[in-house]
């Protein structure tokens, strides 16, 4: 075979068009995919354990399974599946939660493995939700050489089993793979000549627990650093970009301030203030926003883009749900109208786009407020200088790019070659800016090969806007480090005066009739208002949660004055605003919605939620939530509604305690452990395969070996095509992670 990373797998032995379609599918293309496709885990059937000396805790079991059958519990939506298993030594019960398919998985007459926790559970021991593999299966892959077993995840009709066979037919070729980073003195003393081969193949043919361990240690080394790399490399090129210069007008920017309903906290000020301060320099601002939920973050850009719009500059400003947009633009129009600043709401739902786009380009809007409508193709601008993207998360990283490539397209008109196929033209060109001499000579350096080339060319655009991203969803510092390299970071860490924290409380529905149902009179007897979340919108079969419509319909009952409506994302555009203005207006008392109102909305007279299904959802989603309420001075409170049958989620027990969106970032990174980020959402496509941005040590290893790295690749361009593959994954996180 002549194999190397970037070979196709259908060029492996054995893999067939079949195969290649469901590995596609599953974004793997090349050797280099697929190699990096590592088991979701491995099981130790080294040790089985006869039924007659089990021992509570993590076992495994190999016997035959009778008696199923399914318990349906008083809980919608919660069934258990229980069974005995036996050997020919004694017998125990095991259970599923939600598994009903268990009770037809099983043949009577054959052994399977059991791999699962054997504990003390409602007045007895069971197995609990254990794994199940046929014993056959199991025996024959031990039969060639051992107990411990890689678990691939099942890809379609490709199962663990396939995913075997296709690494025992590449097994002779890892021998032949190539180091991926730049190895020197420095580097941890597992970073040596051959130690991606060694990790790769001991990821997929370990041998035990400690054979794991190195192959991770090493793969979540390389992923570090690749990242470090990419956010390093990124921010060098930032530097090298030209922004429109906007200078501080104290004067003006105080008589904004003074129309604002509050006075600004101190958090505030000093972020505008760092804000100013980046808008007043010739590279453009690359600046998070970093604030819990009702912060007051929207002031900070309102006044960020007075500044920008009143030096006769416009302002993007971009929301991710038209809800949002619209609200936006109300509040920013009532708030800089006055000051001769033309706002405009761009949406899908924009009746006259053209039109509206038309005055975009000509340079009558100062400031348009849209969502994804804004980042199409034919929106331009005159003189975009400002773009201020709200709750960024939300964002895929290519719909940012795509507004900010518009920008500068659209500030150097003809001169500009927009796009990547003309990347050498690019790079070409001298640049307009205030760089060093350092920058400039390293600059010149050509590199033939574009393509292998991180540099990549929308960066060296001459021209870019400045550039705010908001986020309540903060990123644990050590992330922050990880992926934004030094990014600047403003943080609210105040909120402002007069705020109580919203009381949080778990009940089940045992308690809607004495407990929830009166509080909900309560608060709308004062006049206030009610959220009611549920997860779905419509019933179905398949999920007994209870939906949008017949939860509307059960309050419709209870609560026969008020007036009761719902909201779910599947409606037109024009009835989500307008529902969302009655409710803002205070025409409907009770909202029933999806969680569509997660991000953003604000309605200060809203100050009781219900959450129903609340264990459905994760802990950075249920905090975005819970955020709606308590926006104003009165009290508010959360109701998290868990099932009566089970212990609530450790994470609702995690939010009845605290309100402060940084503890419980951290906390979400403990209780979901290694590989997974708070909010999976939160950075477009980023997510972490190998490492655990818990693990400091690691991170700051890999920090300062990509940062000398970063130096050497931007002093020596050439050193790229040393090291295609590391050029490539940089390239890729590049894009992941950059803010411009
Ligand atoms: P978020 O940071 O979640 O985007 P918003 O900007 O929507 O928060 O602000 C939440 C609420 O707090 C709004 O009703 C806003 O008018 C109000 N607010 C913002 N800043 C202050 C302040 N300094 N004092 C009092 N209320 C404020
Ligand atoms: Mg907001």
């Amino acid at each position: 075979m002549s194999l190397n990373m970037f070979s196709k797998v259908e060029e492996i032995k054995g893999v067939g068009p079949k195969t290649k379609e469901i590995m596609e599918k599953a974004g793997i293309v090349t050797v280099r995919d697929l190699l990096y496709y590592l088991p979701r885990t491995y099981e130790n059937f080294t040790n089985t354990t006869r039924l007659a000396d089990i021992r509570p805790g993590k076992v495994v079991v190999r016997g035959k399974i009778s008696d199923l059958r399914i318990i349906r519990t008083a809980r919608r939506n919660f069934t258990i599946t229980e069974g005995v298993i036996h050997d020919d030594t004694d017998a125990i019960r095991v259970v599923w939660f939600n598994q009903p398919y268990r009770v037809k998985q099983f043949d009577k007459n054959k052994d399977y493995y059991f791999t699962g926790s054997y504990d003390y559970n409602r007045n007895r021991y069971q197995l609990t939700s254990p794994k199940a593999e046929l014993a056959s299966d199991v025996d024959e892959s031990r039969a060639m050489g051992n107990g411990f077993k890689p678990i691939y995840s099942v890809k379609g009709s490709f199962k663990s089993e396939n995913f075997k066979k296709v690494f025992e037919t590449l097994r002779p070729e890892f021998a032949f793979i190539p180091d991926l980073l730049p190895i020197s003195e420095s580097s941890p003393d597992f970073v040596k000549p051959g130690c991606r081969a060694d990790a790769l193949f001991k990821a997929h043919f370990a041998e035990d627990e400690k054979e794991v361990k190195e192959a991770r240690k090493y793969l979540a080394y390389e992923e570090l650093f690749e990242l470090i790399l990419a956010a390093n490399l990124n921010k060098r090129e930032n530097q090298k970009l030209r922004a429109s210069v906007i200078p501080f007008n104290a004067e003006k920017i105080q008589k904004v301030v003074k129309k604002l309903p509050f006075e600004l906290t101190n958090a505030q000020r000093r972020a505008t203030y760092e804000i100013f301060k980046d808008l007043e320099k010739n590279v453009p601002m690359n600046r998070l926003l970093q604030g819990d939920v009702g912060s007051g973050k929207t002031a900070v850009a309102a006044l960020s883009a007075f500044a920008v719009a009143s030096a006769g500059y416009q302002v993007a400003f971009l929301a991710p749900t038209a809800i949002l947009a619209n609200q936006h633009a109300d509040s920013l129009n009532e708030l800089l109208a006055p000051f001769g600043i033309t706002v405009a709401l761009l949406t899908g739902a924009t009746k006259n786009k053209p039109a509206l786009k038309a005055r975009i380009k000509n340079g009558e809007i100062d400031l348009v407020v849209g969502t994804h409508a804004l980042i199409t193709d034919d929106t331009e601008f005159k003189n975009l200088a400002l773009c201020i993207i709200d709750e960024q998360h939300r964002f895929g990283v290519n719909q940012r790019q795509k507004l900010l490539a518009k920008t500068v397209e659209s500030a150097i008109g003809e001169e500009v070659i927009s796009g990547s196929a003309n990347s050498e033209a690019n790079s070409e060109k001298p640049l307009k800016t205030s760089t060093s001499s350092k920058e400039k000579s390293a600059k010149s350096e050509k590199i033939p090969d574009g393509s292998l080339n991180p540099d990549f060319s929308a960066l060296k655009k001459p021209l870019a806007p400045h550039l705010l991203m908001m986020t309540a969803t903060p990123i644990p510092r050590s992330l922050q480090l990880a992926i934004f390299g030094d990014l600047d970071v403003s943080v609210l860490n105040e909120l402002p005066k007069g705020r109580q924290p919203v009381e949080t409380k778990i009940i089940t529905e045992l308690n809607f009739v004495d407990e929830l149902y009166p509080k909900v009179r309560e608060y709308l007897k004062s006049g206030q208002q009610v959220y009611w979340i549920c997860r779905t919108i419509e019933d179905s079969s398949l999920s007994e949660t209870i939906s949008v419509k017949k939860q509307t319909e059960k309050l419709k009952e209870i609560f026969p004055k008020e007036n009761v409506v719902f909201l779910h994302g599947r409606m037109k555009t024009d009835e989500k605003d307008q529902i969302m203005s009655e409710f803002a207006s205070g025409k409907i008392n009770i909202l029933v919605s999806t969680t569509v109102v997660e991000v953003g909305v604000n309605v200060p007279n809203a100050n009781l939620m219900v959450i129903m299904d609340a264990d459905g959802y994760g802990l950075a989603q249920l905090h975005q939530l819970r955020g709606r309420v308590g926006r104003g001075k009165n009290a508010a409170i959360c109701y998290l509604v868990s099932p009566a049958e089970a212990e609530p989620a450790k994470r609702l027990r995690v939010l009845e305690k605290s309100n402060d969106g940084f503890y419980l970032a951290e906390a979400d990174l403990k209780l979901r452990g290694p590989g997974e980020i708070y909010g999976s959402l939160q950075h477009g496509a980023m997510s972490l395969q190998f490492a655990s941005l818990t693990n400091t040590k690691l991170i700051s290893a890999a920090s300062n070996e990509a940062k000398k790295s970063a130096e050497e690749f931007s002093k020596s361009p050439e050193l790229f095509q040393k090291y295609p593959e590391l050029s490539i994954s940089v390239k890729k996180y590049q894009q992941l992670t950059t803010l411009n």
